[in-house]
């Protein structure tokens, strides 16, 4: 069958099978087979197992081979919150920020997200693109396979719309998976902020305007709210969701990040698909995680990158029972990374998550915070082909070398969609 394809060689295929998100003890189950093999056929997985199970069967001669030659293969990574379009780094800042300015005192002063406001909207679609296509593939060298990808750097209708069609375009023109989300409650756009009641008139501007045409036009599957000090409150925030659910995009927040308001509970009740961040998190909300279906989603980039010392109540989360996902952030303020094995190398020790634990919460758990759970994030037959290839001996070296580029293949769909180049001998 000419479009088959045997995977062999993996001395670890790390499977992450079993239907349904992972808590507690189950995140550290990853499904492990030495010597594992899968077969694929039309770029879904037809069967998985031992070598010797997989070679077994008729289909498996006569399809094309790929051996991995003894590397560790894992489902490809689903990165669960991105901030994908925007125009240009904020290095500037970054200096700032090292010489003693904090986030909020450098958005007072035009900097933050307006900073990248500005830049976007003098941006064209062509420029924007270009930058997105390229950091797109960095995510597939990366062993990243599906992204979640926000708008929120537009804040007027035609910058927003100008993102989210853009989101709509690179799903076809280029190999990964986006998940566009809606994120004009991001901040309260400058020309509102001058104006009385700016955040309300902002915020009715997005119904009237805004979601009716994101809706008809099929550019987002969720709506996102920043909740917090100098964004938007908790009863803005409920306003902007449920207006975005009467139009068919599912909630998720930016939650708890810089101080405490009640965003989780928030998030919790209107059963959000996940609340990110989480770092200011109280032991009631911990106890909420648990018993509910709303992803606690940990970006430990952001607080590294801004140098912050409070990470998210990792262990916490994961002993009451929440379905805890990492991701990246990516964004050119607070987390400029689109290392997924960065994450996890943060994860492990500012989070004090175990390299098992990582590896879950950034595949299957990822895939259940964007409601792919049945498609993506573990390797199992009926699923897709998405595979990333590392060079190591063992999992656990994924996230024990950092800062280094360790993905030696990535496969979108059982297409190989980046290989590293071979060493030099
Ligand atoms: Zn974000």
């Amino acid at each position: 069958m000419e479009n088959s394809l045997l995977i062999t060689g993996a001395s670890q295929l790390l499977t992450l099978r079993r239907v349904g998100p992972r808590r507690g003890d189950s995140l550290s189950n990853l499904g492990l087979i030495k010597d594992g093999a899968l077969l694929v056929r039309d770029g879904v997985i037809a069967a998985v197992g031992t070598r010797a199970q997989v070679e077994a069967l008729p289909e498996a001669r006569v399809a094309e081979k790929l051996d991995l030659g003894g590397r560790v293969a894992l489902p490809g990574f689903v990165d669960s919150h991105t901030h994908l379009i925007h125009a240009a780094s904020r290095a500037e800042e970054y200096e700032l920020k090292i010489a003693g300015a904090s986030y909020e005192e450098i958005a007072r002063k035009g900097g933050g997200i307006l900073n990248s406001v500005k830049k976007l909207r003098a941006a064209t679609a062509e420029e924007l693109k270009k930058r997105a296509k390229a950091a797109l593939r960095q995510f597939a060298a990366y062993g990243t396979t599906t992204i979640e990808a926000k708008s929120g750097y537009g804040l007027d209708v035609a910058s927003e719309l100008k993102i989210l069609k853009l989101h709509k375009e690179l799903a076809t023109e280029q190999p990964l998976e986006i998940a566009s989300t809606f994120l004009g409650a991001h901040v309260v756009p400058e020309e509102y902020r001058k104006k009385k009641d700016g955040a309300e008139r902002y915020i009715k501007m997005m119904e009237e305007n805004l979601l009716p045409e994101i809706a008809q036009k099929r550019l987002a599957e969720f709506c996102d709210v920043f909740c917090d000090r100098g964004a938007f409150n908790v009863a803005q925030a409920k306003r902007v969701l449920q207006a975005g659910r009467q139009w068919g995009l599912e909630p998720r927040m930016h939650a708890e990040q810089l101080s405490h308001t009640g965003a989780a509970q928030l998030g919790i009740l209107l059963r959000a698909a996940s609340c990110d961040h989480l770092e200011q998190l109280n032991k009631k909300d911990v106890r909420a995680f648990g018993k509910s279906e709303t992803v606690a989603t940990l970006l430990p980039g952001c607080d590294f990158h801004l140098g912050l010392k409070k990470y998210a109540p990792a262990r916490e989360l994961i002993e009451a029972g929440a379905i805890v996902a990492l991701a990246t952030d990516y964004n050119p303020g607070t987390s400029p990374t689109l290392s997924m094995p960065m994450i996890l190398s943060l994860a492990c020790t500012q989070l004090r998550m175990t390299p098992a634990e990582t590896i879950a919460a950034a595949t299957i758990n990822g895939a259940y915070a964007l409601g792919r759970e049945k498609r993506v994030g573990s390797l199992e037959v009926n699923k897709q082909a998405d595979v990333a290839v590392f060079e190591v001996a063992d999992y656990r070296e994924i996230p024990y070398y950092f800062g280094v580029n360790h993905c030696w293949m990535t496969l979108k769909r059982g297409r190989v969609i980046h290989a590293a180049n071979e060493p030099t001998t």
